[in-house]
């Protein structure tokens, strides 16, 4: 909860200062500063320090006062969020049944009004929970890029490249190699026109797998990232079934298939990343692509775990992501701190195998370098001002023996329903518990309605 001590305007105007009972940057420090202030200025943090001495004088400064702990807001590094359409539909499935026999006849029939309102409902969600930054990989780009700027969040939009059976929307006129084209052009042409817009959308270009589009187009599509040095988000390794397929027809594993053909070299994610071989890694190593972990998707799906401890050892850059809310089912990315943290002790046999503090950074500052964006993520001069509060008035944080323990207290203990205010860009978001963007009963009521639909439709 806040109390602003002067009163003033919406956050964007002058110099904002923070106090908090508690401040964790999220830096490389790993520090926690008990009070501490965090000082803004046209939507980007200008100081960060101690309550005394932290912030200098200035008289158009306007103080406000945050009754909890003061974190960078929490960046989910793979999305697909419009999917609260398809939340609890096709359960118990594995990965390659539920794609083709619950979503993609669902997806085929999808709107820009369905997309405009599965990602509102998403974006309330997300904000409640102090997520700000979400990497999305969807169709109809423009309603994503649409609902993210009007829900007041921030985004890596990253268009989806695939075909859909049965219909090859949006350029459902074109066949065969033009689709292909056609679609990729189309990208480009988004990232002309809203790469970004208000600060808020970055673009980027996100072909479905190795195994739903063919190797050349991922060459094709890899080169006109890195043309705009624009995201290439992936899916990859997911399964293990993928890449027995894979290999049999390829003759080699995904990862080096791709570097032979010259995917990788620019700015790549490579979503799950489950399966991969020691050779595999020595691929994710040399080409310095990131991960996107997502380990609760990986569960409920049996998808696998992934070798979280390996892949960070070695270096690569690791982003927790929530993966759609129809494979997870929710945006919660807390969660997911907590389940990296035991999949990885699980899968190591080893309680050290990663601290809370690394669980922490994955979700936070790791999050943003995983997406190439060392401005998100983290409360650091420079950074742009996304940040959220949690109450510290909760058994979960009690007791506190010693500041360090804040970090431990935030993964093992609290979660996303003690999260009460959420700013992005400077602008207040969320405001105790209530998402002050989003008509949150009306965004339900849309996707409860556009959902049935699809359902019948998809059916
Ligand atoms: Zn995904």
């Amino acid at each position: 909860m806040t109390t602003a001590l002067v009163a003033g305007g919406s956050g964007h105007a002058g110099v904002m200062r923070y106090v908090a009972d508690a401040v964790v940057p999220c830096d490389e420090g790993g520090r926690v500063l008990r009070p501490g202030t965090v000082e803004v200025s046209g939507g980007v943090i200008t100081a960060v320090g101690p309550v005394d001495g932290g912030a200098p004088d200035a008289t158009d400064v306007q103080e406000v006062r945050v009754h909890g702990a003061l974190l960078p807001g929490l960046v989910n590094v793979h999305c697909h969020s419009p999917m609260t359409l398809f939340r609890g539909s096709g359960e118990n499935l594995s990965l390659h049944h539920w794609l083709n026999d619950v979503l993609w006849p669902r997806e085929a029939n999808l709107t820009e009004e369905d997309v405009y309102w599965g990602m509102t409902l998403a974006a309330a969600e997300l904000l409640c929970f102090g997520v700000t930054t979400t990497c999305e990989a969807y169709f109809f780009e423009d309603a994503l890029a649409d609902a993210v700027l009007a829900a007041g969040s921030r985004a890596v939009i990253t268009p989806g490249v695939l075909q859909l059976p049965g219909k090859t929307s949006p350029a459902d006129t074109a066949s065969g190699e033009d689709w292909w084209d056609t679609r990729t052009a189309e990208i480009v042409d988004f990232h002309a026109r809203r790469h970004g817009e208000d600060d808020r959308i970055e673009v980027g270009f996100a072909p479905h797998a190795a195994y739903t589009v063919p190797v050349p187009v991922l060459a094709d599509v890899a080169g006109e990232a890195r043309r705009l040095d624009a995201l290439f988000h992936i899916h990859l390794a997911e399964t293990e079934e993928e890449g027995i397929r894979f290999a049999a027809e390829h003759g080699d594993s995904v990862p080096v298939v791709l570097a032979e053909a010259g995917v990788f070299g620019g700015r790549v994610l490579a979503a799950h990343s489950i399966w991969l071989s020691a050779e595999d890694l020595a691929v994710y190593r040399s080409h310095d692509i990131a991960v996107a972990h997502c380990p609760q998707s990986n569960a409920k799906l049996a998808s696998g775990v992934a070798p979280l401890v390996e892949l960070l050892a070695q270096g690569t850059r690791v982003g927790l992501g929530t993966d759609g809310p129809a494979s997870n089912n929710d945006l919660d990315l807390w969660e997911e701190m907590r389940l990296a943290a035991m999949l990885a002790r699980i899968r190591e046999r080893d309680a050290a195998a990663l601290p809370a503090a690394t669980a922490l950074d994955l979700a936070t500052r790791g999050a943003g370098l995983a997406l190439g964006r060392p401005d998100l993520g983290v409360l650091a001069v420079g950074a742009r001002a996304d940040m959220l509060a949690v109450t510290l008035d909760d058994p979960a944080f009690v007791p506190l023996l010693e500041d360090a323990q804040l970090i431990e207290h935030l993964v093992w203990s609290a979660s996303s329903r003690l999260v009460t205010d959420v700013w992005v860009g400077g602008r207040q978001v969320v405001e105790a518990g209530r998402c002050l963007t989003v008509d949150v009963d009306e965004a339900r009521h849309q996707v409860e309605a556009r959902a049935h639909r699809l359902e019948r439709a998809g059916g």
